[in-house]
Parts: structure tokens; C-alpha cells; sequence
């Protein structure tokens, strides 16, 4: 029997951070599926510019592959943390979507509640008191994507719609050179 890695008695349980199961083989596809998808969706409109634009069908293929491929990127990283969100921090068992309570541990999934001391030390899942002996306090509750992929996700959709405008602009304007 190895108590080792066991919190001490009284102590509450502690975030599980770090331990995050490997992908399902359905899931790992999932997420090549949603980092492959947006390419086609992106050259499907920037075919008009080769069209009735400048545009030749190598500069679409191209800005396909590299904005389809950095928001595929995006959301394939937001699905892997969806994946990853499902699970429960507690105990690690991973619920379907949705699911209000862990059927492993009664953990409250729906609030994600969640304690640390002043310092920050660590993240437990109770309240009660901290290694060091502070009092914890209750965290804000993290719902939904994390902000920088928000953040991430906003910047890419600004900046596909400024090339796409600006595009649009230079086409008004007519080629430069007759
Ligand atoms: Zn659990
Ligand atoms: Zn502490």
C-alpha cells in the first residue's frame, strides 16, 4: 500500500490539474476533422476573388491553406480543451457533455467551484484550509473556453475579415497596372 501522494487527514481534495487522459481514437479524429474543415470552408470563399478578381486559383489554394490551417489549428485546440473540460477534476472520470454532477465523485460540474489561500499555493476543490494553514477562499468559477482562446479566435476572424475586405477594395479599385 502506497500512501505517499495522499493528502493528509482534513486536508481537501486538490485540483487535478495536470493528469490529463490521451485522446479516444473517435476523438483524435474529431479534432483532425474540425482542424481540416475550416481550409475548404476558406477556399470556398476566396474563390470568387479568382473568379471575377486578380486572384489566380494558386494565391486561393494558398490563403486556403494558410488562414483554413490557422483557424483549423484554433479549433482543434478548443475541441481537445472541450474534450479535456468534460473531465471531471476531482476524480478524472470523463462525463458526457452536459452532465451536472460526476458519477464518480458528486463533484458539482455544472459550478466547477473551486478554493485557494491568499498566495495561491494550490487549488483545492473543498473549502477548508490550506497546507500552509490559510483559510481558503472560493475562487471565480473558469465556464466555458478559456479568454486567450477567445481572444485567439476573435483576432483570427478580425483578421480574415480585414484580408477579405481589403481584397474586396483592391478589386474595386481595379489593377493598378492596365
Ligand atoms: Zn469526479
Ligand atoms: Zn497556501
Amino acid at each position: 500500500m502506497d500512501h505517499e501522494d495522499a493528502p493528509a487527514p482534513g486536508t481537501p481534495p486538490r485540483a487535478v490539474l495536470h493528469r490529463r487522459p490521451p485522446l479516444t481514437s473517435r476523438e483524435r479524429r474529431r479534432a483532425v476533422l474540425a482542424g481540416l474543415a475550416p481550409i475548404p470552408v476558406v477556399a470556398l470563399l476566396l474563390v470568387p476573388f479568382a473568379v471575377w478578381g486578380p486572384a489566380t486559383a494558386g494565391d486561393v489554394i494558398g490563403a486556403a491553406i494558410v488562414y483554413g490551417g490557422l483557424l483549423g489549428l484554433a479549433a482543434g485546440f478548443v475541441y481537445v480543451d472541450r474534450v479535456h473540460a468534460r473531465q471531471c477534476p476531482r476524480c478524472g472520470v470523463r462525463s458526457p457533455r452536459g452532465t451536472a454532477t460526476c458519477p464518480g465523485c458528486a463533484y458539482d460540474l455544472a459550478e466547477r467551484p473551486r478554493f485557494a489561500c491568499d498566495q495561491r499555493h494550490v487549488v483545492y476543490l473543498e473549502p477548508g484550509l490550506c497546507d500552509c494553514g490559510r483559510r481558503l477562499q472560493p475562487l471565480p468559477t473558469a465556464r466555458g473556453v478559456g479568454r486567450e482562446i477567445t481572444l485567439m479566435l476573435k483576432i483570427g476572424a478580425w483578421l480574415l475579415a480585414f484580408l477579405l475586405g481589403m481584397g474586396f477594395l483592391l478589386q474595386l479599385a481595379g489593377p493598378a497596372g492596365g
